[in-house]
């Protein structure tokens, strides 16, 4: 066997996610789709998650530090006049390190979603997973008094592990994986039933079309582009009756021309009158209602 089938030996021939297909039903109030709109604040811990030695450099951090300053509270004032709620998944380290910034959403009437602490990858076998979880939530609850039942993985990546871990803590339900238009409930590799799906897709991610610095380099998209991209997507959502989850961060849409692409996408999701724009906590715990009544049926 040659030595790269030798490292492949290993891999199995049962593909990870062993789920049932997706449940079908009704939106509330006759809406076609479901919007779950959420942003991701990592501030600085963006930076220092890929390495602890960012912390002195200070062009780097201040492109985290945009998001207290600025990105944040504007995006807060646009839900807030747009009467949106939102779920912000927060690292524990941005609650300590920007306490009037973590209020401010949680005064709003956000929802709060764990992060992760220092916003660091739960990959297989990571020695630090415990202690990110543990601390974020030690932090959403000692700074905040927030229990959170949402979680999505810093840099979206996720293990057996890590699913197991979440379920031990109460979790609810997750938005990090790939692999549906639709929430659906997770399986665990025991056959048990896991927390709640909330997929995403990559287009609603903007970081990918709206953030270029020497440690993510990237090109950086125009408005049209973008718009067209998120309104198509949208579009098609509501055809086929699904869900698309947002992945927005203010250190990219809390900036002018991007946040001027957010408000129009917003505004059009609005007027199109068919979307259920909201919290992750409201679409699973909904998912909980629809999934109880399927099972009675
Ligand atoms: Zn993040």
């Amino acid at each position: 066997m040659s030595a790269t089938y030798e490292r492949y030996r290993n891999v199995p021939l049962t593909p990870p996610n062993q789920a049932p297909p997706a449940l079908r039903y009704p939106w509330p109030e006759g809406n076609r789709a479901a919007m779950f709109l959420s942003f991701d604040i990592d501030a600085e811990s963006a930076w220092t998650g890929k390495d602890p030695s960012h912390a002195d450099r200070l062009v780097t951090m201040s492109f985290g530090g945009f998001e207290a300053r600025v990105g944040t509270p504007v995006i807060l004032r646009l839900l807030r006049e747009m009467e949106l709620k939102a779920t912000f998944f927060i690292t524990g380290w941005a609650v300590e390190a920007h306490p009037a910034m973590a209020e401010a959403v949680l005064a709003d009437g956000h929802e709060i979603g764990h992060h992760g602490y220092h916003h660091l990858i739960p990959e297989p076998g990571a020695d630090h997973m415990q202690e990110e979880l543990d601390y974020g939530l030690e932090v959403l609850k000692r700074r905040l008094g927030v229990v959170p039942v949402g979680y999505r993985a810093p840099i979206g990546e996720a293990s057996a592990e890590l699913c197991q871990s979440l379920k031990e803590h109460n979790f609810l339900y997750t938005s990090s994986w790939f692999d549906d238009v639709r929430p659906y409930r997770q399986l665990m590799k025991d056959g048990s039933p896991g927390l709640i799906e909330l997929p995403q897709t990559t287009s609603y991610d903007d970081w990918m079309h709206g953030l270029a610095n020497r440690f993510s380099p990237r090109s950086i998209f125009p408005k049209e582009h973008v718009l067209s991209m998120w309104r198509d997507d949208l579009d098609e959502t509501r055809a086929w009756g699904d869900l698309v989850t947002t992945v927005f961060h203010p250190q990219v849409s809390g900036r002018p021309m991007r946040f001027r692409l957010l408000r129009e996408f917003l505004q059009y999701t609005v007027s199109c009158n068919d979307v259920w724009i909201t919290t992750g906590e409201e679409i699973a715990r909904y998912y909980e209602q629809q999934e109880k009544a399927l099972a009675v049926s």
